[in-house]
């Protein structure tokens, strides 16, 4: 299968400021080499803690930053550094969603016009009464009352907020949604609503997803793969499945243990991760996860571990996994 979307070794470093002078040998470098590709159709969970990149990442995929290097292809196209005209037409494809809709949602517009905004940029969706009447189905595709259409983003709970956000986002038809963190400010009877939403969604128009998520309890219902991502890099992919049965990086082995077990009969070996991620301005030497690893050698402050194939699809960035353990 023709991947949708491919990233290739893409960075994104942002200058830092110190001081009063902009020193160009110090980066923030909030994505460090990433690689990863999505399917038609596909949902590629993004998991990590807060402040690994995730979040850059995918703002780099919709071209709200312009990468630093690497490179990222859509439908076979090098949109890596389109120029805002050239990008246009990609708009319409590739959509965002974003964990708080308030942010993203104009308070002083009505839905409606919020819901028609898109159609408008992009010069499609007809006239406007045909317009309005994308904007109706929208709201009923979403399940919000047709009434919504006169009413201000205040005016809704925010797992409604959330229902326009996704409402706008595929009032272009896009083949891709980045979904970041949709769920995350949401009450978790609100959570699985969104997430059947986004589900149905994606069957009926074959959308793709990048879900961003920062614990995996949320993505493993919605992942067809996953990548898991510590302090700018990708450090395995896999299926959900063989991700949630058998990972192989130990930062993975800490976050699905922290995952809850409803059965208090089926106990877990709890491995408590301890410590915050570093800073992505100066990431530990060799491997970045080796001052909080529990299995860390001598030589993981050394050497950064390259990704190798562990299993089926299946890739994982760990000196314990290489074959000569020299
Ligand atoms: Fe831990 Fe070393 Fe593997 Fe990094 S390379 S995850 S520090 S064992
Ligand atoms: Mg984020």
């Amino acid at each position: 299968m023709t991947a949708l979307l491919e990233v290739d070794n893409l960075h994104m470093h942002f200058p830092v400021k110190e001081g009063i002078f902009m020193r160009s040998h110090r980066a923030n470098r909030a994505v460090d080499g990433v690689s990863l590709h999505i399917n038609p159709g596909e949902t590629l969970g993004l998991v990590g803690e807060s402040g690994c990149g995730k979040s850059t990442l995918g703002r780099c995929l919709v071209r709200l930053y312009d990468p630093t290097a690497g490179s990222i292809r859509f439908a076979g196209q090098d949109i890596t550094h389109l120029k805002p005209r050239a990008l246009r037409p990609l708009r319409q494809n590739i959509q965002m969603i974003f964990q708080d809709p308030m942010e993203s949602l104009n308070a002083r517009h009505t839905v409606g016009e919020i819901l028609e905004e898109p159609m408008i940029i992009q010069g499609v969706g007809g006239n406007s009464s045909e317009r309005r009447q994308r904007v109706r189905e929208l709201l009923n595709i979403v399940g919000l009352p047709a009434r919504s259409v006169s009413r201000y983003p205040f005016e809704f709970s925010g797992g409604q907020r959330q229902r326009i956000g996704i409402a706008r986002a595929i009032a272009l038809n896009p083949q891709l949604i980045i979904c970041d963190e949709p769920v995350s400010a949401l009450d978790v009877s609100i959570q699985s609503q969104i997430l059947n939403l986004l589900i149905e969604l994606q069957r009926e128009f074959n959308l793709a997803y990048l879900f961003i998520a920062h614990d995996l309890a949320v993505v493993k219902h919605v992942s067809d793969r996953v990548a898991i991502m510590y302090l700018g890099r990708i450090v395995e992919t896999a299926a959900s499945e063989t991700l949630y049965q058998n990972a192989s990086h130990p930062y993975t082995k800490s976050l699905i243990s922290a995952i809850p077990v409803p059965d208090p009969h089926r106990s877990h070996e709890r491995q408590v991760l301890t410590g915050d991620v570093p800073s992505p301005i100066a990431p530990p030497g060799g491997c970045h996860f080796h001052p909080r690893c529990p299995v860390a050698e001598p030589r993981c402050g050394e050497l950064y571990p390259d990704m190798r194939t562990v299993g089926q699809e299946h890739e994982s960035a760990c000196h314990l996994l290489a074959r000569d353990k020299t």
